[in-house]
């Protein structure tokens, strides 16, 4: 028998259990550093099995932590709690009774997951040649949290992390992992031309600022085509515009635009918006306008970790099937778990939620967002045997 077979079965046995614990956290969502009683909840399933903890970031976020009964290195496991502005469309038995609130990016299985891992855990601490560290964090959609937790000491004597994320386009019950960068850095910028505003049929006695920003956003579109490698991956998407009020003859005085740039590497990362402004200083002046260039920093490139990214395949291939081990493409979401990996190696992959028969296809942050729950007990387990292979082998 493998070693994790137990694990497993003792994964399976929970089932019910954690998807009890899923449905109760769907139906109670909370928004970004609301997540009080999500938090709490957690908090007493862990008290219930005797797991110290340490609330967070007032109270929204919480640090669980099991001691092994050798001593040996500390794996911190982390689920995000928060869920998104969004309201529920799917008419479930236990849909989100917080109107415009709702668990649309898995959120709750994470929750759920992790702390079906911890009852296992739990049961086998004597055999555990090191520590676990549960980590509850709020805020993920945000990009607030992470940042959050890693100061207020979250990391505290913790060696590696692995985190799983369920994944709406991965078949139920299959693996996701890759080597290196997986979700892209994303931030965010506005940018403000100031022009002067005049009659439509007369523009020479105007400043125009739209076309000033017409041309702004066409001659960015060049950075990515232009100036990017065409091997790296990056993107520049102006996502939002405005200008102008109702009338069709009066130039305005301003135009306001805005968007994110994404990028697979820290260097592109900061070369981006550094050109965003070159651009913007050679056109907008020379075209008689003012600018404003504001950037909002959010999410750091999300780096795996090659041994912890090693570890996790090898285990999940052992646990599912090598059929059900994927090495999936990198996206250009963006995830704060870059956080934790800027200070200790780690690895974040996916574990797949889709079931066509059911019709769970619909994807992350839609209002028709659902998990197969079947998977829960996967990952519960899977969450688990990280820990335990992790804690083995580091023993070596
Ligand atoms: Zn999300
Ligand atoms: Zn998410």
């Amino acid at each position: 028998m493998k070693p994790y077979e137990k694990i497993l079965q003792r994964a399976r046995e929970l089932a019910s259990k954690i998807i009890e614990l899923r449905r109760e956290f769907h139906q109670h969502p909370e928004l970004a550093l609301q997540e009080m009683n999500t938090a709490k909840r957690v908090k007493r399933v862990l008290k219930e099995l005797g797991i110290e903890t340490r609330m967070l970031v007032n109270g929204t976020g919480l640090v669980g932590r099991l001691k092994g009964g050798k001593s040996g290195k500390t794996l911190a496991l982390r689920a995000d709690i928060d869920a998104l502005p969004i309201q529920e469309e799917l008419d479930l038995p236990y849909k989100s009774e917080n109107a415009g609130v709702m668990h649309a990016c898995g959120h709750d299985a994470h929750a759920a997951m992790l702390l079906g891992a911890a009852m296992i855990l739990c049961e086998m601490k004597k055999e555990l040649t090191g520590n676990v560290v549960f980590i509850f964090q709020p805020a993920e959609e945000t990009g607030e949290g992470a940042k959050k937790m890693v100061e207020e000491g979250a990391l505290a004597g913790v060696d590696s992390i692995v985190a799983i994320h369920v994944n709406s386009s991965l078949s139920s019950g299959t693996f996701g992992y890759h080597c290196g960068p997986i979700m892209a850095a994303g931030d965010f910028f506005d940018v403000k031309i100031t022009g002067k505003g005049g009659h439509g049929g007369m523009p020479h006695l105007a400043i125009d600022p739209i076309v000033i920003a017409s041309i702004a956003i066409s001659t960015l579109q060049t950075l990515v085509s232009r100036e990017v490698d065409p091997i790296e991956s990056a993107v520049l998407s102006i996502c939002k515009m405005d200008a102008g009020g109702k009338a069709y003859n009066i130039i305005p005085d301003s135009a306001n635009f805005g968007g994110t740039i994404r990028s697979l590497k820290p260097e592109l990362r900061e070369y981006l918006p550094k050109r965003i402004k070159e651009i913007l200083d050679g056109i907008v002046p020379a075209m008689r306008g003012r600018y404003e260039f504001n950037l909002l920093e959010r999410f750091p490139v999300t780096i795996n970790d090659d041994r912890m990214t090693a570890l996790v395949a090898r285990v999940a291939g052992e646990i599912l099937g090598k059929e059900r081990v994927v090495d999936v493409k990198p996206l250009m979401g963006s995830e704060d778990f870059s956080y934790y990996l800027q200070k200790v190696p780690g690895v974040y992959a996916f574990l797949g939620t889709r079931n066509v028969e059911k019709g769970i296809t619909y994807p992350h942050h839609h209002p028709r967002f659902d998990i197969d729950e079947g998977a829960l007990s996967i990952g519960a387990g899977l969450n688990a045997v990280f820990a335990l292979e992790y804690l083995r082998e580091s023993e070596r």
